[in-house]
């Protein structure tokens, strides 16, 4: 599969949102708006996995390199993953509407700790 197949929209399994695809290179693995992601890569970007559960976004990490990312969990199998923010494209994340919930997200993860390895 090429990138070009990868880089395509989507309908958000959680808000309904008609996503459009990312305008700046790199391809859209969760939703702008509610932030919730699907679980479809194995490794990023393979669509290989067969879980397909949906991923809710559990927190944001900062590395110096890439900057922010996204925490993501899935409702299905629990696997952890962390993703890169949408930013300088089409709809880019809403992450400060976003980032208000975070007080509650902190909250929820430090009752059951989410842990990538960094
Ligand atoms: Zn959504
Ligand atoms: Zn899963």
């Amino acid at each position: 599969m090429n990138r070009r197949q990868q880089n395509e929209g989507f309908v958000c399994e959680s808000c309904g949102a008609r996503v459009e695809p990312l305008t700046n290179g790199s391809y859209r693995n969760h939703c702008p708006f509610c932030l919730y992601s699907k679980h479809v890569d194995e490794q990023p970007g393979d669509r290989r996995s067969r879980c397909h559960g949906l991923m809710r976004p559990v927190g944001l990490v900062y590395k110096r390199k890439k900057g922010y990312q996204l925490v993501h969990q899935c409702l299905k199998c629990g696997v952890v993953k962390v993703n890169k923010v949408a930013v300088d494209t089409v709809q880019p994340d809403e992450l400060a509407r976003w980032a208000a919930t975070l007080a509650w997200s902190d909250a929820l993860n430090k009752a059951r700790p989410v842990r990538g390895r960094s």
